[in-house]
């Protein structure tokens, strides 16, 4: 390729020297440390082991490493202000001022501890809430604001990262989550009006915004990122003209450093012409998987003159190596289409692990395709070089990169011939049914006779120190396999002794073997890899290491029969069978980027029918496939939404159609947004659902039969998230509420979710409640029977 560079443009007003073409940089970067080091100094903190100041000085130390190795691999400008104790939407109130009413005094007592209080609530006071960061699995503490909010500029943190970062000598770039978005992730404060909207504040954040802008420019920042990924969703035009607003004003302050727009997760369509019109500098755009569409939009648009385009693409959400050859493709189309186009991972580097050269276990045919944040890293310098220097620069990386991506695709791992003619295979009659469901609810209740109101629970029971001391003495060989076998036998029959006492109808094993419910069945299917220190956040100071769907995937053998089989064994109940389904399975791991998602969904699919039929065979008369992330995995767009769905029910539906008309399928999923997705979930003809109802008031169960939804639902009479234990009369009243949107045979009871969080204490008295409450409405039924 040409070296296409010629002088560099600059931006009217700003003095810049003259840099060469095509930098590599990141938007930031994993926080953790390579052995968690920041989740123990945070943990100390909470527990009073560390101070405060060992504590700043473990986040100095991470931060300069973090640093020093980005600029060793040839990152030219490092992000600062990426970095966070706790989250970077919360660090954003801080910075604005936004400190809840109810958290203020704490933290003007000390900063340090009342930073933590708005993340993790007191005795006295809640949290701020925590919910997902778009369709990632990382949860942000969400800004509470209202008419009455007064903003006030804070920019302690971002000016001192960045002093930081420069006194070590790095090009640095301060990251801020953008005004807009930090107002369209804002909800209402407690005793707000619910429809308020929080972006009508934006003329107050504004100057706050400023005033950090200045103070960044004064210690020395050259650029400023500010991270507007709200901007890829569906936005009305009301919200595209405040940021058309937004950018304009930001545009036309004289005391700033220069202003780079970052976007990603997906393409940014409408908001594209706006951000590219804006009197800014710079502009960050996601060509991987669906934002690859930001491509042709940028041509329509007629590109970025004059300014510096951030090509994010290096996909920053998943762990595979990239395709260099292709990403250079596009990268030189991008050439004609901006300024000066820079190489970056499409997002934040935060939704992968550190280091894939630390996973030894991994076999290392396979261990090639894997690049997580440091490959990554390397990756987008390695694209900056080609693009600025020539293609023939690289050629070594070039050819290892073709030969581990042929040797991927020749792989017998990710190609089992077995596997796909199996899926080639599928039928529209293996993904539904036989039966229609009337006649399945009337074989259902001959085989099970159950009461009305059947009471059930939905799998786990508290997961236990001593179950989690029992796992690693297994891991670590201070217990051999039958030890550990035999207290799992004995947590089972405990569980069911429990619940026979409690009176409920329909038990559960309780999962007490079950580390996590996605990591324990891609422990036992071929073609999924675990990492050992593949850790990414979740929230706070908890990280989770999601499986790799790396290859085909096959079942050799039943996963869960055995304790099933055994749990039914101790009791004349039936017990339910429980699996995790097939679109919460990839909601939780990495998915393959060599194929569509439901062709890796349908495989899994297909694994788990085997299961479920290998309960029904070994007995199993109700079987439970849980999908508590069916509405999370919502594409951001609309428009992609329908297709979503639409693999994602098959799924499904190929997991659980094969039973007979008289084995009742059950689902669950948490949360209580279920408004765009009733006709999905409909369409998964499962013969019972249990949902998150309990603090909603039932209003699920209102909004499904509203939508025509013939089949049984459990929605949830107490709310697991929560310590508090619900009375007997509150349990009773929401059943009665759930009686008004539903008749008594397709009424379940149950709680909002699994137990494994909770106590035995509360769930023994819980359940005793639940239990008391189905009790009493049946026989309200009996006595004025209203059907
Ligand atoms: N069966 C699982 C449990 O009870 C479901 C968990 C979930 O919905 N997240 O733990
Ligand atoms: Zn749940």
């Amino acid at each position: 390729m040409a070296n296409n560079a010629g002088d560099s443009t600059r931006s009217p007003g700003f003095p810049g020297s003259a840099a060469p073409r095509a930098q590599a940089t990141v938007y930031g970067h994993p926080r953790q440390g390579p052995d968690r080091e920041l989740k123990k100094a945070v943990e100390g903190y909470w527990a009073g082991r560390v101070t405060a100041g060992a504590l700043y000085e473990t986040a100095a130390e991470l931060r300069r490493d973090t640093w020093r190795r980005l600029a060793d691999a040839g990152i030219h400008e490092v992000p600062t202000g990426d970095f966070s104790l706790y989250d970077h939407v919360l660090d954003a109130t801080v910075m604005v001022g936004a400190i809840p009413a109810r958290h203020r005094a704490a933290v003007a007592a000390d900063s340090l501890a009342g930073y933590f209080a708005m993340a993790r609530g007191t005795q006295e006071v809640a949290p701020l809430e925590m919910t997902k960061w778009f369709d990632t699995n990382y949860h942000y503490l969400v800004p509470e604001l209202g008419p009455d909010t007064a903003f006030e500029a804070d920019s302690t943190k971002p000016v001192d990262e960045l002093l930081e970062a420069l006194a070590l000598g790095h090009a640095a770039r301060p990251v801020l989550v953008g005004p807009v978005t930090y107002l369209l992730l804002a909800k209402p404060a407690p005793g707000v009006a619910a429809d308020f909207a929080p972006i009508t504040l934006i003329d107050r954040l504004l100057p706050v915004y400023a005033s950090v802008l200045a103070d960044l420019r004064a210690a020395g920042a050259e650029w400023v990122q500010l991270d507007e990924p709200a901007l890829v969703q569906d936005r009305t035009p009301a919200e595209l003209n405040v940021a058309a607003r937004v950018y304009r004003e930001l545009g036309a302050l004289t005391d700033r450093p220069r202003i780079l727009a970052a976007t990603y997760f997906d393409r940014l369509g409408e908001a594209l012409p706006i951000l590219a019109k804006a009197p800014i500098e710079g502009l960050g755009l996601d060509f991987t998987g669906p934002a690859a569409a930001n491509l042709a939009d940028l041509a329509k648009v007629g590109g970025l003159p004059g300014k510096r385009l951030v090509a994010g693409v290096v996909d920053g959400r998943n762990v595979w190596i990239n395709d260099l050859e292709k990403s250079l493709a596009t990268l030189a189309t991008l050439l004609g289409l901006a300024d000066r186009v820079d190489v970056a991972p499409s997002c934040s580097l935060l939704h992968v692990p550190l280091d894939a050269s630390r996973e030894r276990d991994v076999d290392p045919q396979i261990a090639r395709w894997l690049a997580f944040a440091r490959q990554k890293s390397t990756e987008v310098v390695t694209l900056a070089r080609g693009l600025a220097q020539g293609q023939d620069t690289i050629t070594a990386q070039l050819a290892a990169n073709r030969a581990d991506l042929a040797s991927r695709a020749a792989s017998a791992l990710t190609r089992d011939p077995a596997v796909r003619a199996r899926a080639a295979a599928v039928t529209a009659a293996d993904t539904r049914r036989a039966t229609p469901y009337p006649e399945r609810a009337l074989a259902q209740r001959e085989r099970l006779g159950l009461p009305l109101l059947p009471t059930t629970t939905i799998g786990s029971f508290p997961q236990t120190g001593e179950l989690r001391a029992a796992r690693a003495d297994l891991r670590a060989g201070r217990l051999d396999a039958a030890g550990y076998d035999e207290r799992i036998a004995a947590e089972i029959d405990d569980v069911i002794a429990f619940q026979e006492k409690a009176g409920l109808d329909v038990l559960v094993h309780g999962e007490p073997e079950r580390n996590d419910m996605v990591q324990y069945f891609a422990e036992q299917l071929t073609g999924y890899l675990a990492t050992r220190h593949g850790w990414v956040q979740s929230y706070g100071s908890r990280y989770v290491r999601p499986p790799i769907l790396a290859g085909d995937i096959s079942r050799p053998e039943p996963m869960t029969v055995r304790w099933t089989r055994y749990a039914q064994s101790r009791t004349e109940r039936p017990v339910k069978g429980m699996l995790t389904g097939p679109v919460t399975m990839l909601a939780w791991s990495f998915v393959r980027d060599d194929q569509p998602l439901g062709d890796t969904a349908r495989q899994v699919a297909l694994a788990l029918r085997d299961e479920v039929l290998d309960l029904e065979a070994a007995g199993a008369a109700v079987i439970q496939v849980d999908e508590p992330a069916l509405r999370e995995t919502l594409p951001l767009r609309a428009a992609d939404r329908a297709d979503y769905l639409a693999w994602a029910g098959e799924a499904f539906r190929i997991s659980t159609a094969a039973v007979r008309p008289d084995t009742q399928v059950h689902t669950h999923m948490c949360y209580a947004e279920f408004g765009e997705i009733l006709a999905a979930i409909d369409d998964l003809d499962a013969d019972v659902i249990s949902l998150e109802a309990a603090r909603s008031h039932m209003q699920v169960a209102h909004e499904l039969t509203g939508a025509g939804y013939p089949r049984a639902v459990g929605p949830g009479v107490y709310d697991i998230h929560s310590p508090r234990v619900p009375s007997i009369e509150e349990a009773t009243e929401l059943l009665r509420a759930g009686l008004a949107a539903l008749p008594p045979e397709r009424l379940w009871v149950n709680p909002d979710c699994g137990l494994k969080t909770r106590n035995w204490p509360e769930v023994h008295d819980s359940l005793a409640n639940l239990v008391t409450a189905a009790h009493t409405v049946r026989s309200e039924l009996t006595e004025h029977p209203t059907t």
